[in-house]
């Protein structure tokens, strides 16, 4: 798995943040920054949760060829 997103579309919720703090975090605007671009497998339901959780669907979570 591997997640993108797209900071020109992130609005600075901070949903993605608390939803999964192990792998998203903000630059100073509180534009979402990725920590864990490729997740454990253990943290996969996360980065699904985040991606449901974004208000603004700027996360995507797509699987690796
Ligand atoms: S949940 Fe979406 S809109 Fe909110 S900070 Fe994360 S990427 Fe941006």
């Amino acid at each position: 798995m591997r997640i993108r997103t797209e900071p020109m579309a992130c609005i600075a919720s901070g949903a993605c943040r608390r939803t999964a703090p192990a792998l998203f975090g903000a630059d100073a605007d509180g534009v979402v920054t990725v920590l864990q671009p490729q997740p454990a497998p253990d943290q996969e339901a996360l980065a699904q949760d985040a991606a449901a959780a974004c208000p603004a669907a700027a996360i995507h979570v797509e699987d690796e060829a």
